[in-house]
């Protein structure tokens, strides 16, 4: 039977695989149109900083959702790693980056929101572009955004890979005053060897460590330890993923000032912040 299967997938006319091969063209093909109809919208998390007792928003991410006219709204769990796949993570990437700059232009006259910063996720893909540098800075010119405002989440499986041009592409758009952030910190091929060849500002801790953390001795020890590497380097450090206020007051007891997570706020657009 098992051998039967075997034979069965490696078949030129697996009429199963040719089914998942035409599906993955297909969507591939519903994305692109997607992409070039513009119909991602972009909804946003609060991240919190919590200091003298009290908590604000000071930052945002900005979480990219695909608004289907038959399936609704879909997540980036439904398409990242295609788009990943594909190269159009290129195209959408630039189209986030534009509905950010618009949304910080609106931002721009109100009394709260303009300190806000955004906090924006950058595949590998994305980087490797050789216009990608170019089209943040003539974005940021064009909606004459201060690039302070501006966070690029990057992750360590990105940073690994660091050939001399990567490193100088982030140190470039580092000395144009843009901030950098490494997410899912700890989950990828952990170097710390970046921190001090790169200017970095900030570290996400994954939701991994924190999801257990109020029994997990080994969890509170990686976020114990990531908390005193942000704090010798200098680095705001954001728990992500904190979901209980068990989580949070542990949290706080550890140190920890910036947080992200459904106990404050899940991704909303823009209009219910
Ligand atoms: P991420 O950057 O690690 O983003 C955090 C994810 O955790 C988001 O999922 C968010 O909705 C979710 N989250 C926030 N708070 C909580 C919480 O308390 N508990 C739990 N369980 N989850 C929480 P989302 O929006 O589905 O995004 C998934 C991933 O897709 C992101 O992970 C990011 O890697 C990627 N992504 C999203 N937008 C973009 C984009 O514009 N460009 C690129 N390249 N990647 C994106
Ligand atoms: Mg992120
Ligand atoms: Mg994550």
């Amino acid at each position: 039977n098992s051998k039967e299967k075997g034979r069965d997938r490696f078949s030129y006319f697996n009429p199963k695989l040719q089914q998942v091969i035409e599906q993955k063209a297909d969507l591939t093909q519903k994305l692109r149109d997607a992409i070039e109809n513009k119909e991602m919208v972009i909804h946003y998390q609060p991240q919190i900083l919590y200091e003298n007792n009290q908590h604000k928003i000071v930052s945002v991410e900005a979480l990219v959702r695909w608004k289907d006219k038959e399936k609704g709204l879909l997540f980036p769990k439904k398409f990242i790693s295609l788009a990943d796949e594909t190269n159009l993570i290129v195209p959408l990437g630039k189209l986030v980056f534009e509905k950010v700059l618009i949304q910080l232009k609106q931002w721009k006259e109100d009394s709260i929101k303009k300190d806000w910063k955004v906090s924006i996720n950058i595949s590998y893909k994305q980087f490797q572009e050789k216009f990608f540098y170019d089209f943040l800075k003539s974005q940021i010119e064009k909606y004459e955004i201060e690039p302070n405002k501006i966070k690029l989440e990057l992750t360590e499986n990105l940073l690994i890979k660091n050939t001399q041009e990567t490193l100088d592409k982030i140190k470039e758009l580092n000395d144009l005053g843009i901030n950098l952030s490494i997410d899912d910190f700890g989950t990828g091929y952990s170097s710390l060897a970046y921190l001090k060849q790169l200017s970095i500002n900030e570290l996400k801790i994954d939701k991994s460590f924190i999801k257990e953390l109020s029994n997990s001795l080994n969890d509170s020890i990686i976020v114990e330890t990531i908390l005193s590497i942000g704090n010798k380097f200098n680095l705001n450090v954001i728990a992500q993923g904190v979901e209980t206020q068990e989580q949070y007051e542990k949290l706080i007891s550890m140190g920890c000032k910036h947080f992200q997570g459904f106990l404050f706020k899940e991704p909303v657009s823009a209009d219910l912040l």
